[in-house]
């Protein structure tokens, strides 16, 4: 089985013993031959570029999350144009989140607007995250990208009605181990709604572990679990939904 970790934070810290070696080898054991090493802040811009080039399996992003856009300044807008090379292959993941605001909401909405020009100025896809704030979202893409855009959800939370109104602009959604935790009858019924070719999953390691880790350290490989209980929500087998959402993140990120 083969699978495709579409979100980890290979340049975060993991356990002390541990090296992005191994956890990168230990994926590619369990089938996660590709990971994409999502970046976040501005030091992660340098750090993720130099994991995704030392590993023919590890591609990344360049992006500032909405915790970060307050540190977003003219330096770091050269600093993506500078950075990018054949190994970067999306932009993200920026977006907007009110649950924790660490950033006001009005720079993180500049921000997020000035990455999705990025995107388009580079012909990258975006990775979108959104807490809390899919209004304010769903808003800055569509006057950002009018009908069409070239994006994805990452860790979907929200629910149906609201994954239409992504799914309708042509964009992707993504999975996290959340789907795996009790109390997510919400997130079960987008997930079954969403078409085959648009779904894909990650780990968004080392956060949110599946059950039977949860709680603990999350790694690439776990996206395993992810993808196990995708299939058992849209009734598949895991190997379907891993040649699926393979596929689809090829796709998606011109691999
Ligand atoms: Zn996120
Ligand atoms: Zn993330």
């Amino acid at each position: 089985m083969e699978l495709i970790d579409t979100h980890a934070h290979l340049d975060f810290k993991f356990d002390d013993d541990i090296t992005v070696d191994k956890i990168v080898a230990e994926a590619a054991e369990d089938g996660v031959k590709i990971i994409i090493c999502a970046c976040s802040s501005v030091d992660s811009l340098e750090k993720t570029t130099e994991i995704a080039n030392k590993y023919s399996g590890v591609y990344h992003s360049l992006g500032v999350h909405p915790h970060d856009s307050k540190d977003f300044n003219a330096d770091v807008d050269r600093m993506f144009f500078d950075l990018y090379g054949k190994k970067c292959v999306a932009i993200g993941e920026t977006g907007l989140d009110y649950y924790y605001e660490h950033s006001p909401g009005t720079i993180q909405k500049k921000v997020f607007a000035r990455e999705t020009e990025i995107a388009r100025e580079l012909g990258l896809p975006l990775i979108v995250h959104s807490r809390e704030a899919d209004r304010d979202t769903y808003e800055i893409l569509k006057s950002e990208y009018g009908d069409t855009c070239n994006g994805v959800i990452h860790c979907y939370t929200g629910n149906r009605e609201q994954l239409k109104k992504y799914l309708d602009m042509g964009m992707y959604v993504s999975f996290t181990g959340i789907i795996t935790f009790p109390k997510t009858a919400e997130i079960a019924d987008a997930a079954r709604y969403a078409p085959d070719d648009r779904i894909m999953v990650e780990t968004d390691a080392p956060f949110l572990a599946p059950v039977p880790f949860r709680g603990k350290i999350n790694y690439p490989k776990y996206v395993v679990r992810v993808a196990e209980k995708l299939a058992e929500i849209r009734e598949r087998t895991p190997e379907e939904i891993a040649a699926i959402t393979t596929r689809n993140a090829r796709a998606f990120f011109g691999l």
